[in-house]
C-alpha cells in the first residue's frame, strides 16, 4: 500500500511542464480563436506574448494535454485582464460625488447610447432609488430628442424639456442647472454620435464634458464593432477620457471580442452589457462570461478546472489515510502548507470546522499568519529527505544547518518543529474520532 501511495505522490509532482513548444502550438489555435471573436490584431498579439511568457514552463495538471492546459491558461489571463471578478473593476457605474452627479454617454452613431441611457436611468431609478433627469444632446437628428423623451415615459424617468434651437452645450449647462434645482441625484447626458470618429464630434464632447463636468463618461459600443475598436477607444479616450465602457448587442451572436481591446488600449473597464432592445436588456459585466464566449472553448476551460478539483480532493484523500495511520511527517506538513496557502489560509479554514478554536488559538500563538506559509515550506525543503520523514533527527547541528540554508533563524526551525508536532498529535487524536478528520480534510 505504501508503495502505491508514493506512486501516487511521484506522479502528483512529476506531471511535467508546459515546453515552449506545447505553448506555441496551442497559441496558433488560440489566435485563431481570438481573431474570429473580433479581438483587434495587435491586442491578439500583446496578449498572446503575455501568455507565453506564463505560459512557458507552468506545471501541467494530471490527465489533460498540454494544450488543454495552455487553453486554460489564456482563459486565466484573458478574465484578469477584463477585470477580474465582478464588483471589482467591473463593478458598475459609480455615483460616489456630490449631487446632480452627471453620466455622459459618447459613441458612434447607432452604437446604442439612448437605448442605453434609458436602460441605466430605468436601473437606477427603479433598483437604486435615485432621482434621475435624462437629456438628449442630439440635435443633429430629427427625432432623437424625441425618443429619448419616449423612453423616458415608458420607464417612468423624467426627462429634460425640449427646447428648439439650442446646441448640445447649451443643453447640457441647463440639464445641470434644472437637476440642481429639482433636486436630482443623476443628469444622464445622451450626446449625438457620427457614422465614423471625427473632429467636430471630438470637439464637440470636449466642450460638453467641459460644460457638464460629468462623473462618469461612458463609451458605449457595439460588440461587433470588431477591429474598429481600438481606434474608437483610443479616440474617445485620448480626446474626451473616458471612465468605463457599456457593451451594447451582445445578446447578438458576436463573441465580444471588443470588451478585451478596448479594455487593454484605455486600461477603462466594461462595466455593463447590454443584451436586448428593451429597457430592462442591461446587466453587469462579468469577465468569466466574456472570457468563455471570446475564447470559444468553455468546454476545455471546465475540464482543467474539474482535473484540478479532482487532484485537490485526491491529494487530501490520500493525506486523510495517511494521517489516520498516525503517520504525519514533514513531507506532509510541507504539502499542508502549500494546500492551505492555495485555500485562502489557515486562519480561515481553521475556523469553519467545529471543535478547533483552541486549536486555531496555539496556531495563532505559533506565529502561524498566512504569510509565512512559503517561510515554513522553505524552511522543509532546507531539510534532508531522512530529516523531514524523521524529524526526530533534527538536534542542534542540524537545526543550525536548516535555519542558514533558508534563511532564518534557529528558532523559526524551532517553531515550525513545535507546530508540527502539535499538529501531529491533534490529527491522531481526531483520526481516533472518527469522522472528523474527514471532515476537516474535506475542507482541504
Ligand atoms: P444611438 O444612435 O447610439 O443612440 O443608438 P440607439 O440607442 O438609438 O440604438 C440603435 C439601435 O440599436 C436601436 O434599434 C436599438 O433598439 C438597438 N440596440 C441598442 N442596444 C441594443 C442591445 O443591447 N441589443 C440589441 N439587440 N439592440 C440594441
Ligand atoms: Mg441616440
Amino acid at each position: 500500500l505504501s508503495d502505491r501511495l508514493s506512486g501516487i505522490f511521484d506522479k502528483l509532482t512529476g506531471r511535467g511542464a508546459l515546453s515552449e513548444n506545447d505553448v506555441n502550438e496551442a497559441l496558433r489555435e488560440i489566435r485563431r480563436a481570438l481573431i474570429e471573436a473580433d479581438v483587434a490584431l495587435p491586442v491578439v498579439r500583446s496578449f498572446t506574448d503575455k501568455v507565453r511568457n506564463r505560459a512557458v514552463g507552468a506545471e501541467v495538471v494530471k490527465s489533460v494535454t498540454p494544450g488543454q492546459m495552455v487553453v486554460k491558461i489564456v482563459h486565466d489571463q484573458l478574465v484578469e485582464m477584463l477585470g477580474g471578478d465582478a464588483g471589482g473593476l467591473g463593478g458598475g457605474i459609480d455615483l460616489n460625488a456630490p449631487a446632480p452627479v452627471a453620466i455622459m454617454m459618447v459613441g458612434l452613431q447607432g452604437s446604442g447610447k439612448t437605448t442605453t441611457t434609458g436602460k441605466i436611468a430605468r436601473r437606477l431609478t427603479q433598483r437604486d432609488k435615485r432621482k434621475v433627469l435624462m437629456a438628449s444632446l442630439d440635435t443633429r437628428r430629427p427625432a432623437a430628442q424625441e425618443q429619448l423623451k419616449v423612453l423616458g415615459e415608458q420607464n417612468d424617468v423624467d426627462t429634460l424639456p425640449i427646447v428648439e434651437g439650442q446646441g448640445p452645450v447649451e443643453i447640457a449647462k441647463r440639464a445641470m442647472t434644472a437637476a440642481r434645482l429639482g433636486g436630482y441625484d443623476v443628469v444622464m447626458l445622451d450626446t449625438a454620435g457620427r457614422i465614423h470618429i471625427d473632429e467636430p464630434l471630438m470637439v464637440e464632447m470636449s466642450e460638453v464634458k467641459a460644460a457638464a463636468n460629468p462623473h462618469e463618461i461612458l463609451l458605449v459600443a457595439d460588440a461587433l464593432t470588431g477591429q474598429d475598436a481600438v481606434n474608437l477607444a483610443k479616440s474617445f479616450d485620448e480626446r474626451v477620457g473616458i471612465t468605463g465602457i457599456a457593451l451594447t448587442r451582445m445578446d447578438g451572436d458576436g463573441r465580444g471580442g471588443a470588451a478585451l481591446s478596448m479594455q487593454a488600449v484605455t486600461g477603462k473597464p466594461v462595466k455593463l452589457i447590454g443584451t436586448g432592445e428593451k429597457s430592462d436588456a442591461l446587466e453587469d459585466f462579468y469577465p468569466k462570461r466574456i472570457a468563455d464566449r471570446i475564447l470559444g472553448m468553455g468546454d476545455i476551460v471546465s475540464l482543467v478546472e474539474k482535473a484540478s478539483e479532482a487532484i485537490d480532493a485526491e491529494k487530501a484523500a490520500e493525506m486523510a489515510k495517511k494521517m489516520q495511520k498516525g503517520h504525519f511527517d514533514l513531507n506532509d506538513l510541507a504539502e499542508q502548507l502549500r494546500q492551505m496557502e492555495k485555500m485562502g489560509g489557515m486562519s480561515s479554514m481553521m475556523g469553519m470546522l467545529p471543535g478547533v478554536g483552541k486549536m486555531k488559538k496555539q496556531l495563532d500563538a505559533a506565529n502561524l499568519d498566512d504569510n509565512v506559509f512559503k517561510r515554513q515550506v522553505a524552511i522543509i525543503s532546507s531539510m534532508t529527505k531522512q530529516e523531514r520523514a524523521k524529524p526526530e533527527l533534527l538536534k542542534a547541528s542540524r537545526k543550525k544547518r536548516v535555519a542558514a540554508g533558508s534563511g532564518v533563524d534557529v528558532s523559526d526551525v524551532n517553531k515550525l518543529l513545535k507546530m508540527h508536532r502539535q499538529m501531529a498529535d491533534m490529527m491522531k487524536m481526531m483520526g481516533k474520532k472518527k469522522g472528523m478528520l474527514g471532515k476537516m480534510m474535506g475542507g482541504l
